[in-house]
């Protein structure tokens, strides 16, 4: 280890607070410092090549320091770096407000920091037009089991992973967790305000696909019983299940798409909240304000690597690709699921998810990571599960090798 990275190390070790880390584990642990990305890969301070088999943490879409995201940036930041939303407007925001609801086909943009704040902020406008309308039984929410929606405080209440969420239980809106549609069908709706999905899959639950047709039955569900519908596309969107959004696949509109991860082509935190003409209008007037907003609020810096990334995504040939790289990532699928530590494989798009056979504690899971890390391939375990979920922009070369590592790690 060169001095500079042990330097590096002993700082993080003696003051760094990790997110989702046992710091007991973590302190001397000789993970790789990051120093620069590009394309597909990223570098470490000593020189190593990784791929980022984790798109770093489902964020990374066109590859690292992609020339027109670094350009947007940096043409940006010469104009200008931050000025307030409130009481203000800037061009990007402007222009990224347009652009996301024209290709959603939603009404209304509002902006905050990421993908906790996106659901936060789908919460406090759903209870808030609940109790302008003076429907003062409609507070609850349904949620599904083992899902994840953030860390604030209203969105980690509305989690179903018991393991995350026990030190706040009760402390957030009535909640009820259901495991599939059959549930919802028993349930008072006129206790419900609205009901919140990752649609197509769950994430942080191992990567599991909902059965083909799900998300539109919960659409009529939410038709017949006034239930709103709030998309969790933190995960999903930008082309990541193949589809620009997951709900397209299904033609679903909700009343609120939630969006973050993807949205910078993951370069920056920004997220957005778009919702419907319906819900927005009953904001207008005296003591209907939306109380609710960051200092960051509609970074320009943000938008305008939005807006470039967006460009990108809405290329001819994006959607194309991806559909093209999943095709290769199932075949490599096929290949571990004959491998006799493999106990499933699940994907859907360029999202996949290769469970191990374990105890479902999770060292099975991190083992396998810590390998492919040794092979130069970063990825995540969820418990037993390991992540695959590369950037869009890999190419099918890159794929192959990726693929290539994960059976010579799991042999
Ligand atoms: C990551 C994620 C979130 C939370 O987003 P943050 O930017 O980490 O706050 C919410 N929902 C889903 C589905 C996610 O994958």
């Amino acid at each position: 280890m060169n001095s500079e990275t042990r330097q590096w190390l002993e700082a993080d070790w003696d003051f760094g607070w990790h997110p989702f880390t046992d710091q007991s584990q973590w302190e001397q642990s000789e993970v790789p410092v990051i120093v620069r990305g590009k394309g597909v890969y990223l570098y470490d301070s000593e020189g190593k090549r990784y791929f980022d088999g984790n798109s770093s943490i489902w964020t990374n879409i066109h590859g690292h320091s992609h020339p027109a995201l670094v350009a947007a940036i940096q043409k940006q930041s010469e104009e200008l770096c931050h000025s307030s939303y409130l009481g203000l407007a800037n061009a990007p925001a402007s222009e990224l407000g347009r652009r996301l609801c024209g290709a959603a086909g939603m009404d209304r943009c509002f902006f905050s920091d990421n993908g906790s704040t996106a659901i936060e902020a789908a919460l406090r406008m759903e209870l808030q037009w609940r109790y302008q309308r003076g429907e003062t039984g409609r507070r609850g929410f349904v949620a599904f089991e083992n899902g994840y929606h953030g860390d604030t405080l209203g969105a980690a209440s509305l989690g179903g992973v018991g393991r995350f969420f026990a030190s706040i239980a009760g402390m957030g809106p009535d909640l009820t967790l259901a495991r599939d549609l059959v549930e919802l069908e028993a349930l008072d709706p006129e206790r419900i305000a609205a009901v919140v999905i990752e649609p197509l899959i769950q994430g942080v639950n191992e990567m599991r696909p909902w059965p083909p047709g799900m998300l539109r039955k919960l659409r009529e569900w939410c038709g017949r019983t006034g239930v709103h519908l709030i998309l969790d596309e933190v995960m999903t969107g930008f082309g990541r299940t193949g589809e620009l959004f997951a709900c397209q696949r299904e033609e679903v509109r909700p009343d609120y798409l939630c969006l973050a991860k993807g949205l910078t082509g993951g370069c920056l935190p920004l997220a957005a909240t778009l919702t419907t003409a319906e819900i927005y209008e009953d904001f207008k007037g005296p003591g209907r304000t939306f109380y609710y907003g960051h200092s960051y609020t509609a970074n320009p810096l943000g938008c305008a690597v939005a807006l470039a990334s967006l460009d990108l995504c809405e290329h001819q040939s994006f959607l194309e690709r991806i559909r093209k790289g999943a095709e290769v990532m199932g075949e490599t699928l096929a290949q571990l699921d004959e491998l006799s530590l493999v106990k499933e494989t699940r994907r859907c798009g360029m999202v996949a998810g290769v469970e191990l056979v374990g105890d479902r504690q999770g060292a099975k899971g991190k083992e396998a990571c810590l390998r492919l890390r040794g092979l130069g391939l970063l990825t995540r375990p969820i418990l037993d599960t390991v992540v695959w979920m590369p950037p869009l922009a890999s190419s099918e070369e890159e794929l192959r090798e990726m693929g290539e590592l994960f059976v010579q790690a799991l042999q």
